[in-house]
């Protein structure tokens, strides 16, 4: 259900509507204000009654993650933002940081005393220099009103502090044992797990690392209360709550990010927030970032049982099926991050499914075997279907491949890159067929993935 809100975005259109008094003239602060009075406890219990699912990709329930904390420790605890946004096609955490970075420092404050962490790391990809400088000035304009430092609000005991840490712009980061070992100076690369971070994260101490736009939401959780939040979502009942920010992108006519409650369904996103397709129909669209697997623009939802949780969709659209982290899952895709890259019928999947190969083959940190050769096997597989060169086996022997790497290496990326690969190959098996078959004359040629995410086609 199509249902804008602007809690994340009621600033966004104003002049230098990054500096603080814009934000306090919204009753920014007031929260972390009162944060700072309540009891760790009752923090965790409010943010857990908002189910709000990490904004990050993973969807994890953000209270339930700061439930994982130890309660007390004579260790520090930290916190850990999540900005290392590079997922191609997603591009709505920018917008928060440059837009209204205020929200960001006073989640931050909320979720140092959530979890009992005295210092946040705001991680931020290297590229987005002024999201960066707006992440420092409003710390800055913070610390002078005494709302950071040693005696936030003139509490005692409770110092925070935030820093913006710069990565470097490697994709992996993101992924968050990864930003971890890039905080701590040392390589990008995911650590093997367990201890969790909760246990042993940053410098070896409890952290929680969260994505920037969950900590971006909590003044609203507290301002409205964690229920009041949750039920803003029409998947209220499956526990995924609030509002978030939506993107959409590729062929459509306007693309952008837009702040809905959780709930939106694809055609929504597409054919009112984007405006509808440019250049053709609908042949498919991605739904949450190039991870995603695909959804073909004529599926339709099959589930009979009643008690799948899909059942109430039976023999509908996808497109018509709410985006949310369980619903999109019984699709047999995820929700990611609610970007979603739209794919017209001009665009070529083979060329787009090529595209995707050659990001990730070049973004693997190279730690793990089935990832590392596999994403150079499925490149040069891929590649040669391109060229017209490849036989009809070729296909099959990319499904192995892609087969391989699921569940067999240290992090999600090998997962991530071999979804969407198994994704394309199963929803457009014909279209692969005829383009091996015909030496690539079947393809509409025109419009490759790369003119949907702007990576080179070099
Ligand atoms: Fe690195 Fe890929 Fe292994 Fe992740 S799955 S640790 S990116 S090689």
């Amino acid at each position: 259900m199509l249902k804008r809100t602007d809690y994340l975005t009621k600033r966004y259109g104003l002049k230098e509507s990054w500096k603080l008094s814009h934000y306090e003239r919204d009753g920014g602060y007031r929260q972390a204000r009162r944060v700072m009075r309540m009891k760790r406890e009752d923090i965790v219990e409010e943010a857990k009654a908002a189910n709000l699912r990490g904004r990050g990709g993973a969807g994890f329930p953000l209270g339930v993650k700061w439930g994982f904390m130890p309660p007390k420790s004579d260790k520090p605890h930290y916190l850990v933002v999540n900005a290392d946004e590079g997922e191609p096609g997603t591009f709505k955490d920018r917008t928060l940081m440059e837009l209204d970075p205020h929200a960001i420092i006073e989640g931050c404050i909320i979720g140092c005393r959530g979890i009992g962490a005295n210092t946040a790391y705001i991680y931020v990809r290297d590229e987005l220099h002024l999201a960066k400088d707006r992440l420092w000035g409003a710390i800055a304009e913070a610390k002078k009103k005494g709302y950071l430092g040693d005696r936030p609000f003139s509490v005692n005991n409770h110092p925070v502090e935030v820093y913006v840490h710069s990565g470097a712009g490697a994709y992996i980061c993101g992924e968050e044992s990864a930003l971890l070992n890039s905080l701590e100076g040392k390589r990008g690369e995911p650590r093997l797990r367990p201890p969790f971070p909760a246990q042993a994260g940053a410098f070896g101490m409890p952290t929680t690392v969260n994505n920037i736009e969950s900590i971006a939401s909590m003044p609203t959780i507290f301002a409205l209360g964690g229920d009041n939040f949750s039920k803003l979502s029409s998947l209220h009942d499956m526990r995924d709550g609030g509002c978030r920010l939506f993107g959409v992108s590729g062929h459509v006519k306007t693309p952008g990010v837009f702040e809905c409650a959780v709930g939106l369904t694809l055609r929504e996103l597409i054919y009112e927030l984007g405006g509808g397709v440019a250049g053709g129909e609908l042949l498919g669209v991605i739904p949450g970032g190039c991870s995603t697997p695909i959804l073909r623009a004529d599926e339709v939802v099959d589930a009979p049982g009643e008690a799948d949780p899909l059942h109430r969709w039976h023999g509908q659209s996808v497109l018509d099926v709410p985006m949310g982290v369980d619903t999109m899952r019984g699709l047999g895709t995820m929700a990611g991050t609610c970007c979603a890259i739209v794919l017209s019928d001009k665009a070529c999947p083979v060329r787009a499914m090529h595209n995707l190969v050659r990001f990730y083959r070049h973004e693997s940190c190279g730690q793990c075997t089935p990832c590392r050769e596999g994403n150079g096997w499925l490149e040069r597989i891929t590649s040669k279907i391109v060229a017209g060169e490849a036989s009809l086996d070729e296909l099959d022997r990319i499904h192995e491949i892609a087969g391989n790497i699921m569940g067999n290496t240290i992090c999600a990326f090998g997962e991530g890159s071999a979804m969407p690969v198994l994704g394309f190959l199963k929803k457009f098996r014909p279209e692969f067929e005829a383009y091996v078959r015909t030496r690539g004359a079947s393809s509409p040629g025109g419009l490759a993935l790369s003119e949907t995410l702007g990576l080179s086609d070099s």
